[in-house]
């Protein structure tokens, strides 16, 4: 292991929730080396717990309310 930090790479489909399985929008590094992949909904119930040994958090729950490409066409 090194001490350097690498840029954070982004979240993909393949990365996912530690607690529930599904798409993990949060990727939590702590200050013990580990990391913690979480939901947008379980990211935010541990967020509190998490900022107190979080070393960095990646937060891309963003992009679940970002405008999508292809919108529903209001009828
Ligand atoms: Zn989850």
């Amino acid at each position: 292991m090194t001490t350097v930090l690498t840029p954070a790479s982004p979240l993909t489909a393949a990365d996912r929730c530690d607690r529930c399985g599904a798409q993990a929008y949060l990727r939590v590094v702590l200050l013990s080396g580990g990391e913690l992949l979480f939901c947008a909904h379980h990211g935010r119930k541990f967020e509190p717990e998490l900022k107190k040994i979080a070393a960095e958090i990646q937060d891309e729950s963003e992009r679940l309310t970002a405008p999508k490409a292809t919108p529903d066409e209001e009828r």
